[in-house]
């Protein structure tokens, strides 16, 4: 996946009323700011420094500029003076990307000894600052508030956690979705309205006939195909489990055609996730397991038996986590079976071959398995269990009226035992507050037993993806309570009644 160099713009807010001396020492802090934030090492993406925005005509024309820059992801802005607000609406009502309200202070103390009111004038986003959010409020716009000194590590992070929700803002509109199969039968949660997500989230979600792919399949090399052989038996353990090996070997390559072959087509058509469904394979051998894993290593976005909000999801996901230091991974996973067990309650998550090796602890192996499910070859996929610790796991639903993003916190942990006849990746979470509040809450909003789910991302990042994009978004964490959850869902249901 190409990580595109975005930028985020950093515009400080003034007036002419304070003299240049003052308007110089505000242009001077801001950029040593700006060279703090860059030189910290905490942000995913640059900063650049833009002149001190003190005219209606200036706001206007800056914000424009950052609409048609196509580096820059968004702007942050602060007042480091005071800059009245109606200065602001224009610019605003034009602008179009994210935005973050950085709430700081150039000095991090009150200097009691020598404070007078000149520095009171130039140091004022206490008071400038609340006058500028107020228009935001106004206009009933969204945008992102962090408060706090900026040279701190806290305030510094949460930029760059914000960073990377914007660019999945950003990125959204350029997510094409390609569905080689419909959805599947009778399945009402897959389901979904995909002119109303292209409004909402600018996805294009388009259908091909399967065996359009199956071509591609079909077109690829032996040698390439026996290369990529070749590059699995290297990386990954061969399970044979008693099978024979000229047979295996076949399996995997018909796998390995098959990620060949998919990617040329998603490439040569521009798509960036793509849906399969295990009842509708075409020409298809096998359905596509190993070969979907390693896409989804990739960065392409998946979602099974046709769930494309999904497939879109985890792409946005990937996106979001792009570049990230230690990075632990983000996956398309399901809901399949409880441990109930006192003490020990989780779900145990996995799908039928399609899981991210991304999540991945310990050894990756290769195996090859008959599906309960088609009637094709025996698949080859990769088994694995997955990291542990805090992650995030999210289901998009379409409530028919509008999309509710449903966001729970949840812990993963090892299983006790090992699972040897289980021939399919795994991770093990306990939803946050607990099993029992947390499967209640996910019926509840309506939740599917798909999900997007990352390591590597937050709630807060989610939710505020989420609120960019205009969408219901629910939280499932620590303090979720099924009282005030289920009263969440009533006063949402009014809040966005179209
Ligand atoms: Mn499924």
């Amino acid at each position: 996946m190409e990580q595109k160099a975005y930028q985020f713009w950093f515009c400080t807010g003034s007036q002419d009323l304070y003299g240049d001396e003052c308007l110089a020492n505000v242009a001077e802090h801001s950029r040593i700011i700006v060279d703090a934030l860059n030189a910290s090492g905490r942000l995913p993406y640059e900063v650049v420094w833009k002149p001190t925005l003190i005219t209606n005509e200036l706001i206007r024309k800056t914000f424009n500029e950052a609409n048609t820059d196509e580096n820059c992801a968004g702007v942050i802005t602060w007042m480091h003076t005071f800059s009245p607000s109606k200065s602001w609406i224009l610019g605003l009502q034009e602008y179009r990307k994210p935005l973050l309200h950085l709430h700081t202070q150039f000095n991090r103390e009150i200097p009691y000894d020598t404070i007078d009111m000149d520095f009171m004038n130039e140091n004022q986003s206490a008071h400038g600052d609340r006058e500028y959010g107020h228009i935001f409020s106004r206009l009933g716009m969204e945008r992102k508030v962090v408060v706090g000194f900026w040279d701190e590590e806290e305030v510094q992070k949460k930029i760059g956690s914000w960073m990377r929700t914007a660019v999945g803002v950003i990125e959204s509109s350029h997510v094409r979705v390609m569905r080689i199969a419909d959805n599947m039968r009778n399945v009402a949660v897959t389901e979904g309205d995909k002119v109303e997500a292209q409004i909402k989230f600018g996805w294009e979600v388009d259908a091909y006939p399967v065996n359009e792919i199956v071509e591609a399949v079909d077109a690829v090399s032996q040698a390439d195909i026996q290369a990529l052989v070749e590059e699995y038996y290297s990386r990954y353990e061969i399970l044979l489990e008693g099978r024979e090996e000229k047979e295996f070997r076949e399996h995997v390559a018909v796998q390995a055609g098959i990620e060949i072959g998919f990617e040329r087509f998603l490439r040569e058509k521009n798509y960036q996730a793509i849906v399969t469904h295990f009842g509708d394979l075409g020409g298809l051998r096998q359905l596509p397991g190993l070969a979907i894993q390693r896409l989804m290593e990739k960065g392409y976005g998946f979602g099974a038996e046709g769930d494309w909000k999904t497939a879109a999801m985890v792409r946005i996901m990937k996106i979001m986590t792009q570049g990230m230091k230690d990075a632990k991974g983000t996956s398309f996973m399901e809901d399949y079976t409880y441990n109930l067990v006192p003490g020990k309650e989780g779900i145990l998550q996995a799908h039928m071959l399609e899981v991210c090796p991304s999540i991945a602890e310990g050894p990756i192996s290769i195996k090859e398995q008959p599906l309960s499910m088609g009637d094709r070859e025996d698949p080859a996929r990769l088994v694995f269990t997955a990291k542990t610790g805090p992650a995030v796991a999210a289901s998009l639903i379409d409530l028919g009226d509008r999309f509710r993003l449903i966001i729970n916190d949840v812990d993963c942990k090892k299983v006790e035992k090992p699972m040897p006849k289980l021939p399919v990746a795994t991770a093990f979470w306990t939803p946050q507050p607990n099993l029992k509040t947390g499967a209640e809450a996910w019926i509840l909003a309506g939740g599917a037993h798909h999900t997007a789910f990352s390591f590597d991302l937050t709630a807060e990042q989610m939710g505020d993806w989420a609120d960019a994009m205009g969408i219901e978004a629910v939280y499932i964490d620590k303090d979720t309570t099924i009282r005030q959850f289920k009263n969440e869902l009533r006063w949402n249901a009014l809040a966005y009644r179209k």
